[in-house]
């Protein structure tokens, strides 16, 4: 595929606020967005230029949807495989379905990853309760039991701190196919986002550290705090993972920093990434505007960053509160995703704060700054 020419339409299969920074992002370039999702008035299609409404498995509605437009990419991973391999017959899909399912897939995933010679934690598939309850034990209390499959935000997980944990994680997430992994002693968790054109030329932002509330994303520093040695070197397995996995359009690799300094992959996601958002206001050139550029087949741009930033997430009621406080506070950057309802772990929007490079201040002048 050439440059897609100006008011090309790009197919965004998903409709959150992932598509949604993808469609404005697009919108900057000259392209019209088409939202594929089965919910009436997504984050997403606010912003874009049109809307397929059905399921992400519907033969009829993905061939409507292809129909529409001139390449396709997709927003987040618990979309149907198969409705990708459809729409694949029928447009460019960017990232590749090979690639989605190779991510929507956690024993899948490891393996591809070990595969590239870049490290894990160690992990075990688990078929049933005793397999679970060996498996723990060779790699040791405590360890960590995974769904395999549409786990996300740390659901589908349960932390095992001794045999006695075995019986109810297994009652809890079984019959699903599950792994056990070595839990990470880790001093900090980072990201790394990547984007990789048909030419195979690739750019990484710099790493990003992350911190969690409750599992699910609550800030983001941009730079990671970590030697700019242990930086080069995330960014390096990156770009490693993309170049192996072929990947056209973008990609976040999630990370652990180990006590003992060395990196291990905890996951790939093959798209824009929460953790990521600090590059709109921090870059030239978003992870959004790299995304899209990657999924168009235009030039991708140096991944360079103007300023540090810390990026706090907006999550439920309590958050979604704050907006009034948000707007009137001088230097906080507000972004707000146009979720009708503010429900419990509900990302609602995020706000970033710059600073000087290397002027990232100390814990609490950053917590105090985001209004923690
Ligand atoms: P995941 O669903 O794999 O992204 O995991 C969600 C969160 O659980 C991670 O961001 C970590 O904070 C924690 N976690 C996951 N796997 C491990 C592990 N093997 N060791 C320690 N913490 C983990």
């Amino acid at each position: 595929m050439t440059a897609l020419p100006p008011g090309s339409t790009i197919g965004i299969v998903g409709g959150g606020q992932l598509g949604r920074m993808s469609a404005m992002a697009a919108a900057r370039l000259g392209y019209r967005s088409h939202i594929l999702t089965p919910e009436p008035d997504s984050p997403a299609a606010q912003v874009a230029a049109a809307a397929t409404i059905g399921a992400y498995d519907d033969a009829a509605t993905l061939r409507a949807f292809a129909a529409a437009v001139d390449v396709i990419t997709f927003e987040f991973e618990n979309v149907s495989a198969a409705g990708l391999d459809l729409l694949a017959t029928l447009k460019t899909v960017r990232p590749s379905p090979a690639i989605l399912r190779i991510s929507q897939d956690r024993a899948t995933e490891k393996s591809f990853i070990n595969a590239a010679g870049i490290a894990t934690s160690a992990w075990l598939p688990v078929t049933d309760r005793a397999d679970l309850r060996a498996a723990a034990a060779s790699l040791e209390y405590p360890c960590v039991v995974k769904t395999t499959r549409l786990g996300y935000d740390g659901r589908g997980q349960a932390v095992l701190r001794s045999d006695d944990d075995v019986s109810a994680a297994w009652e809890r997430l079984a019959p699903k196919p599950l792994i056990v992994e070595a839990f990470a002693h880790f001093t900090c968790e980072i990201s790394v986002i990547v984007a990789r054109g048909a030419d195979g030329s690739a750019v990484t932002f710099d790493a990003a550290e992350n911190q969690h509330r409750n599992h699910i994303l609550s800030l983001t520093l941009a730079p990671a705090r970590i030697p700019a040695a242990l930086a080069t070197q995330a960014q390096a397995i990156a770009l490693r993972l993309a170049a192996a996995l072929d990947l056209i359009g973008l990609m976040a690799v999630e990370m652990f920093v180990g006590r003992d300094g060395r990196l291990l992959v905890n996951e790939i996601a093959p798209r824009p990434h929460n953790s990521g958002h600090w590059t709109i206001d921090a870059c030239p050139v978003s992870q959004f505007e790299m995304h899209i550029r990657a999924v168009a087949g235009l030039p991708l741009p140096p991944a360079l960053r103007h300023a540090d930033a810390a990026m706090r997430n907006l999550v439920g009621p309590d958050d979604f509160a704050l907006w009034p406080t948000v707007l009137a506070t001088p230097g906080l950057i507000p972004h707000l995703y146009g979720k009708a309802e503010a429900r419990p772990g509900r990302k609602m929007g995020h706000v970033t704060r710059l600073f000087p490079r290397e002027g990232l201040p100390g814990d609490a002048d950053i917590k105090e700054g985001l209004l923690f």
